[in-house]
């Protein structure tokens, strides 16, 4: 489960590491070597959770005005959140639908044919070079989302 106040504290130390140790770019290595430096117990943490930026959801709970969420057409929340559709799997429909919002409060889901680019475009968010997965956006698949 993703905790807030820990993903907070753990970015706070890791900033911590990249002002002592600017050239190490291994956010693994900072993390535990600002910890030390803090006199902290370092906590387990795999690396992809480590080194992700926080994903749509995530920014979306953690930043009220995080353009990737919406208002909730049914629990009228700002938790609707926008996803991916892998073009291959089940809910793409053979291409037909290439994106999808999802409600993290009442989990209600609309599909839409148009991509994800346009709805970036629609939603302001400035993507510039950035890929899908550095912008945090998961793609729905039929292995669950990535
Ligand atoms: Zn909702």
């Amino acid at each position: 489960m993703f905790n807030i106040e820990e993903h907070k504290e753990r970015i706070r130390i890791i900033n911590h590491g990249r002002t002592k140790w600017p050239q190490e770019k291994n956010i693994t290595k900072l993390y535990q070597m600002a910890c030390k430096d803090l006199g902290i117990e370092p906590k387990t943490i795999s690396t992809s959770t480590a080194s992700h930026l926080p994903t749509p959801e995530e920014s979306a709970k953690e930043n009220p005005q995080s353009k990737f969420s919406i208002l909730c057409p049914k629990c009228n929340k700002k938790s609707y959140v926008l996803r991916g559709i892998c073009k291959g799997c089940k809910d793409a429909e053979g291409g037909v639908y290439k994106t999808m919002f999802k409600c993290y409060e009442c989990n209600h889901v609309e599909k839409s044919k148009e991509p994800l680019v346009i709805w970036m475009q629609r939603l302001g968010i400035e993507f510039g070079t950035q890929s899908k997965q550095s912008l945090g956006i998961k793609i729905v698949t039929d292995k669950g989302e990535k």
